[in-house]
């Protein structure tokens, strides 16, 4: 049986970053990677909008606040350094509702607290930036320096760096079984012995904790972000990011314009319940027993009606139709036919950790120790942007 001073299930983002962070503090270490598709970026980590956040949405004090900036930084001079595509293209958020005066200040306090560059402009400079764009009050915030990447991109140079510092990375792998006493893994791939392990394993991150006795207060409720494209014949013109201002009561940031590397524009992700962790297409990756208890957390979300849910998954069901998505749209740029979305495959699911004793969406990341491991419960949105900072901190909870 092989012995690794670190074992890290799951090679996302969360799970290379982690890797680079421990071999950058212990080069001689042995650090093993399990990963149980055949190539990094299937999920979360190759799926995302691609937009390095800038940290203005989050509570001063939260993880997310803590890790946004700076891990956005790091991940830019990363992607300088490495010469991967990077576009500095800045984003505007926009009021959609006559009531969201107070919320944008409250944006524009959290943005200046959490030490990202931010503008309140009005509808003039609006206009400038972006033509097609309104705001209902006259009044947006102008984030200049929202960056968008690669994601796929960058997690395949990462893993392949890691591969040549010596770090194995065994794909088609997945846990059976955990024997935590033994510190020992089986896998289908045999058995391996762990010093320290880190889960890192997104979607799965619960069920890995689980075994642990890690995070039984927790569930992982999977939502479906599907996109449109924009149709290159509409008269809608978008420069650079146009966001709406989100509901802060959920974790979502709410439909929105993303302009990708190569100049295409996407607009989504919705928040649709999925059926199985990887419900991505159609009936692929329905699991019905994980189904059915989706749906009757989901049920209980909406009878409990915490964060105001029950409001939420009226607006975010409908989005299904693609009448009412276009309406999302049309609340940042009005001039936005139905004709002008293409049907796209660009679909990602968020491992969105659900609270059972509090019945609510957990906000912040969360991270927790079991013996001899460190479990990365919900790295949800902007773990990508965060990933170089908040692999520093998940390294550090590492007990000696
Ligand atoms: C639609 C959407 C849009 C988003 N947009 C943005 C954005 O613009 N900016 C941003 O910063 N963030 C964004 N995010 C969030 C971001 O994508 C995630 O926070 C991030 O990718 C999480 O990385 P991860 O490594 O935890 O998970 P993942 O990328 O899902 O990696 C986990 C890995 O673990 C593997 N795994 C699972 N179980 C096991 C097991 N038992 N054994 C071995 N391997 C296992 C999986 O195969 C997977 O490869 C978005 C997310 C979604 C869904």
């Amino acid at each position: 049986m092989k012995y690794y001073d670190y074992v890290i299930v799951g090679a996302g983002i969360v799970g290379l970053t982690i890797a680079r962070e421990l071999f950058s503090r212990e080069p001689e270490a042995k650090i093993l990677m399990l990963e149980k598709e055949l190539e990094v970026g299937r999920h979360g980590s190759g799926r995302n909008s691609g937009v390095l956040h800038s940290g203005i949405y989050y509570p001063e004090g939260s993880l997310k606040a803590r890790m946004c900036a700076s891990g956005a930084k790091l991940m830019a001079d990363y992607c300088d350094a490495n010469k991967l595509p990077i576009v500095r293209l800045g984003k505007v958020i926009l009021p959609v509702r006559d009531n969201h005066g107070p919320q944008l200040e409250l944006l524009f306090q959290r943005a200046v607290a959490n030490g990202a560059k931010v503008e309140i402009i009005d509808q003039r400079q609006l206009h400038e930036l972006e033509p097609s764009a309104r705001s209902v009050i006259g009044k947006a915030l102008y984030v200049p320096e929202t960056a968008v990447v690669d994601p796929g991109t960058i997690v395949k140079h990462i893993s392949s760096e890691l591969q040549n510092m010596g770090i194995d990375i065994v794909f088609d792998t997945q846990i059976n079984d955990v024997d935590v006493e033994r510190a020992t893994l089986n896998t289908n791939h045999g058995e391996f012995r762990y010093g320290w392990l880190f889960n890192s394993a997104g979607q799965y991150a619960d069920k890995v904790a689980n075994a642990f006795d890690v995070g039984k207060c927790y569930t992982l409720l999977p939502f479906k972000g599907i996109y449109y494209r924009l149709s290159s014949a509409s008269k809608v013109v978008c420069n650079r990011l146009i966001y709406p201002l989100p509901d802060l009561n959920v974790p979502f940031l709410g439909v929105h314009y993303t302009k990708k590397i190569d100049g295409q524009v996407y607009l989504g992700p919705t928040a649709l319940p999925a059926l199985g962790r990887e419900h991505y297409q159609r009936l692929e990756g329905i699991n019905l027993v994980e189904g059915t208890s989706i749906l009757f957390r989901l049920g209980q979300q909406y009878f409990f009606n915490k964060q105001g849910f029950r409001e939420f998954s009226h607006i975010e069901a409908l989005r299904f139709f693609k009448s009412k998505f276009a309406e999302a749209g049309r609340l940042l740029t009005p001039g936005l036919s139905d004709e002008d979305l293409l049907p796209c495959n660009k679909v990602g699911i968020r491992a969105q950790l659900l609270d059972l004793k509090k019945h609510e969406l957990v906000m912040d990341f969360v991270v927790e120790n079991g013996e001899n491991s460190t479990h990365v419960l919900n790295a949800i949105s902007p773990a990508f942007t965060s990933s170089m900072s908040f692999a520093k901190y998940i390294v550090d909870q590492k007990v000696n």
